[in-house]
């Protein structure tokens, strides 16, 4: 994500908090933009580790809870396999997303299959299941390390 990209989206975040009426606070949004900003999907580790730059001992605490907050409003994501945060492509809407995480580069695609939530949808129902926290992950190679790796 460029700069441009990061303030409109951080700019878009703003917004989406006022109208929800909470407040997007100078931390939540320092933590957002670091997730933003980095090439990599970041751990709560690593988040914490670059805010040593800027901030004076940063609480691990308050940390997590900025992570749970823009969790909760869907302004990132957490990829449980790999125990890391990325910035949402498409907050302004509640949806159930899979992703696409590439083990030799680190990239992380944010796709929207209906029909993978369709079928998952009648699995649940079938079996009574109520699911909380849906996780979606696909581990592999990406087109682009496929197109090195043949070279
Ligand atoms: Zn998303
Ligand atoms: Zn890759």
């Amino acid at each position: 994500m460029n700069k441009k990209q990061l303030l409109e989206f951080v700019h878009q975040a703003e917004a989406l908090c006022k109208q929800r009426k909470c407040r997007l606070t100078d931390q939540r949004k320092r933590v957002l933009e670091l997730i933003l900003s980095a090439e990599k999907p970041l751990t709560a580790y690593e988040i914490l580790d670059q805010l040593r730059e800027s901030v004076k001992n940063p609480a691990p605490p308050t940390v997590y809870r900025a992570l749970e907050f823009l969790l909760q409003h869907g302004l990132i994501h957490k990829l449980e396999s790999i125990h890391a945060f990325i910035g949402c492509t498409h907050p302004d809407h509640k949806h159930t997303s899979q992703f696409l995480i590439c083990n030799d580069c680190g990239d992380v695609n944010e796709i929207e299959n209906k029909a993978i939530e369709k079928s998952l949808h009648s699995a649940e129902q079938a079996a009574g299941f109520k699911t909380s926290h849906p996780v979606i992950e696909l581990l592999g190679t990406c087109s682009q390390c496929q197109l090195s790796n043949s070279h």
